[in-house]
C-alpha cells in the first residue's frame, strides 16, 4: 500500500475497490468456465476450439492477477472466499451443462460481451480520475475484445462447417443414382 499513489486518486477509494473485487471474482469465474469448457467441450473443430478455451483461460487468470495487484495497491483485500465470487460477480458463471461446441461456443461468447460492456463502465467511472486503474482496465477490455472476435469467428467457421457438411450429405444420393443408372 503506498500513500501517495492513494492520495493521487481523484475518488472514492473504497468503492473502487469494491469495483475492482467484482471484477476480479467475474475473472475467476471466466477464468474457470473456460478452463472447465476445455476439458468437457464435444463435436467438430473440437481441437480448435480448446486451444482457443485454454489460451482465454490463461488469459483471464492473468486478468485476475492484474485486478488483484490494484486492489492490493489500494490498500485493499482481494475476495478471499471463492463463495463471494458468486455473490460479487458481475457476469456470473454458465454451467456447461451441454458440451457440444457451438453451447460452449455460446455461453462464452455471452461472458465476454459482459465483460466488454463491465470494464467499458470502469473505464467511465475512472477516466480522469484513476489513470493507473483506468489504463490496467484498457489492456484488460483490449483481451476481452479479442475473446469476443475470437469466439464469434470460431462460431462463423462452425456454422460454414456444418452447412457444407449438411449441403453435401444432401447431394450425395443423387451421385449414387447416376452412377448405378450408367452401370446398366
Ligand atoms: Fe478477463
Ligand atoms: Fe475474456
Ligand atoms: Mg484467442
Amino acid at each position: 500500500m503506498g500513500t501517495r499513489g492513494i492520495e493521487i486518486v481523484d475518488m472514492n477509494v473504497n468503492e473502487l475497490i469494491k469495483i475492482l473485487n467484482r471484477a476480479f471474482a467475474d475473472e475467476w469465474l471466466a477464468y474457470y468456465q473456460y478452463w472447465l469448457g476445455a476439458k468437457v467441450v464435444k463435436g467438430p473443430m473440437k481441437e480448435a476450439v480448446i486451444a482457443e478455451l485454454e489460451e482465454h483461460a490463461a488469459d483471464e487468470l492473468r486478468h485476475a492477477e492484474m485486478v488483484a495487484e490494484r486492489i492490493n495497491q489500494l490498500g485493499g483485500t482481494p475476495i478471499t472466499n471463492p463463495k463471494d465470487w458468486f455473490k460479487l460477480t458481475n457476469c456470473g458463471y454458465e454451467d456447461p451443462v451441454d458440451p457440444y461446441v457451438r453451447s460452449i461456443l455460446l455461453q462464452n461468447i455471452a461472458g465476454e460481451q459482459c465483460a466488454i460492456s463491465t470494464y467499458r463502465k470502469i473505464m467511465k467511472m475512472t477516466k480522469d480520475k484513476d489513470p493507473i486503474t483506468y489504463n490496467m482496465v484498457l489492456e484488460i477490455l483490449k483481451d476481452e475484445v479479442e475473446h469476443e472476435d475470437d469466439l464469434q469467428n470460431d462460431l462463423e467457421d462452425f456454422d460454414t462447417m456444418m452447412a457444407c457438411a449438411t449441403a453435401t450429405a444432401k447431394v450425395k444420393p443423387k451421385a449414387k443414382a447416376k452412377v448405378s443408372r450408367k452401370k446398366k
